[in-house]
């Protein structure tokens, strides 16, 4: 065995690394997910569907021209994809992020999706929530994307303004309102005739991405489209 290999073994017998999806130990050679799970991953694969039949176009019908809607994993409770996005937005893990969003990326390059996006703007966070974090859980998504892409990602094109109430216990009317007059383009000049794909860790409603999208549009941008980690079921 080569020493550095040697070494490395060492190294995780003192700091075993684990997966960050199942948290049993990474074997040599396995970052950051292990090759089980990323077997065993609820794929939607939706972006290998034509639009029509991907049901989350369905979201965002009638109310906004969203290009394309893509969502990496399907959300199960106590699954692998809802401990992965725990240790994304609590745990300090924005490998999760980036690994993920650099896996979906050369996925969706695969599919040729790369040419129908010139940038991509994660879903801020207010700055109040940013300091109190740390980090914009949607920003290493972004991030990983923009790698597995060969895109530009650009991180403060959107702002928040107001702080949004909490968004449980309001109906789809009442969580549009609290989200409606949020959102602010911080740089036209980065969005302007560009097409966006917009980020963000969750798609529940869609409200939330689909304020951004409304103006992104109404301040210059070409098309919007947007991308998840995952799906939740509509409730
Ligand atoms: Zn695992």
């Amino acid at each position: 065995m080569p020493v550095p290999a040697l070494l490395s073994d060492f190294v995780s017998l003192l700091f075993p690394r684990v997966c960050l999806a199942c948290d049993e130990p990474l074997a040599r050679g396995e970052d950051h997910i292990c090759t089980n799970c990323r077997a065993q991953l609820p794929y939607t694969d939706y972006h290998q569907l034509p639009p029509a039949e991907n049901p989350l176009v369905r979201r965002f019908w009638g109310k906004l021209p969203v290009k394309h809607t893509l969502s990496y994993l399907r959300f199960l409770r106590h699954g692998r994809v809802q401990h992965l996005l725990h240790q994304l937005k609590y745990k300090g893990q924005q490998d999760v992020g980036r690994v993920l969003g650099h896996w979906y990326g050369q996925e969706l390059s695969e599919a040729g999706l790369a040419p129908e996006f010139d940038l991509i703007v994660p879903v801020p966070l207010h700055p109040r929530k940013l300091a109190k974090r740390g980090y914009n859980q949607a920003d290493s998504f972004a991030e990983g994307l923009a790698t597995g892409l060969g895109l530009p990602w650009h991180a403060t094109a959107l702002q928040r303004t107001t702080h949004t109430a909490s968004q449980t216990r309001k109906n789809r009317l009442q969580r549009w309102q609290n989200v409606s007059s949020v959102f602010a383009v911080a740089d036209t000049a980065a969005i302007m005739g560009r097409r966006v794909l917009i980020v963000d860790d969750v798609l529940t409603t869609g409200a939330t991405l689909e304020a951004c999208a409304a103006v992104l549009l109404a301040a210059g941008a070409a098309e919007v489209s947007v991308a998840t980690i995952a799906t939740a079921d509509r409730h």
